[in-house]
């Protein structure tokens, strides 16, 4: 849907150079980061506040500061929570420990992890009770990575994040092995990996459907496109996002002038040219208020014009988490 834009500044139009912005789409809030938030705010209806919640729910801080402003308490471990109190898991996932710990201080949990990470976790247990070696396509430290690799013994289970690590693997070529690989990862980056894999492994079983999921794909997609034809992209999402970095990575690869913002406190007007068009996307986690807040600044600055990008409109719905 287009953008409600409104020149706010009243100034003649000859003051301010003019400019082409481009929307990408799909792009913004996901399936399940919709899911993860309103889990949080059924918890807050059903229960009350205050509703812990384990992690950023998603990697946004608007997200974050929005639900605190109605009851969420957002804890980086069970711990933190007092016994008995209403804890939601994140969207990322979590390892089977942190159910443990749950269930230990009698905490009321409800699960947020998007189904399509749980398909994952599925996935590698299979490949495990299995007796394969899972190679496992992701940025270490990501609490996706985390929640999978907490699911699997050490010996079983390998992190690799490039053609690299796949040739350091201590592994023989004709070991039993699968791969499995982050959500939310580079279609390209992961596309050389698995070449690299199905090259050195004899007997490599794979996901039958992408395990990077619907959301990556098309937003990565969707910026690929644009930044082929813009002077320069806004990528709206946080640091410590890694959809939105990907995004952000993607489109440099076409484009010189790429910044990732999160609000537009945080635009370098010198990545922006004078005049010519300009791309902007957002990343899964993103709400489109932090969209909205980069056009309104951009407005102050130029006359532009706003177009969005053809795409059809995506259809992923999941089920809401039971809570109650
Ligand atoms: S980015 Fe993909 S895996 Fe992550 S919450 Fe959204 S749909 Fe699920």
């Amino acid at each position: 849907m287009p953008p409600t834009i409104a020149d706010t500044t009243g100034s003649p139009r000859t003051e301010k150079p003019h400019i082409n912005v481009m929307l990408a789409a799909p792009r913004g809030f996901c399936a399940g980061v919709r899911r993860a938030i309103d889990a949080v705010e059924d918890a807050l209806s059903s229960h009350g506040a205050p509703v812990y919640v384990r992690r950023p729910i998603v990697h946004n801080l608007a997200v974050v500061r929005s639900l605190e402003s109605k009851g969420a308490v957002f804890i980086e471990e069970l711990d933190q929570a007092p016994e008995g109190a209403v804890v939601i898991l994140s969207a990322h996932g979590v390892a089977p420990s942190v159910w443990r710990e749950a269930e230990q201080r009698n905490l009321q949990v409800y699960d947020a992890v998007c189904p399509l990470v749980a398909k994952v976790h599925r996935e590698v247990e299979r490949h495990q009770r299995n007796g394969r070696k899972i190679i496992l396509i992701g940025h270490a430290g990501h609490p996706e990575i985390e929640g999978t690799l907490g699911r699997l013994s050490p010996d079983s289970a390998f992190l690799v994040r490039d053609v690299e690590d796949v040739r350091r693997l201590p592994l023989t070529d004709d070991v039993p092995a699968a791969y499995a690989v982050q959500t939310t990862y580079s279609v390209d980056d992961a596309q050389m990996i698995i070449a690299a894999l199905r090259a050195q492994f004899s007997d490599l079983e794979e996901p039958a459907t992408s395990d990077i999921c619907y959301a990556t794909t098309n937003r990565q997609a969707a910026v690929r496109t644009l930044a082929r034809s813009a002077d320069a992209i806004i990528v709206v999402g946080e640091q410590f996002s890694s959809n939105a970095r990907r995004l952000a990575e993607v489109a440099a690869d076409s484009c010189a002038l790429v910044q990732l913002v999160a609000g537009a406190s945080e635009l370098d007007w010198a990545l922006l040219p004078p005049s010519g068009s300009i791309g902007v996307t957002a990343a899964a986690s993103t709400p489109e208020s932090s969209v909205q807040e980069v056009l309104d600044a951009l407005c102050e600055r130029f006359h532009i014009d706003v177009e969005a990008m053809d795409a059809s409109a995506e259809t992923t719905a999941f089920k809401r988490v039971a809570v109650g």
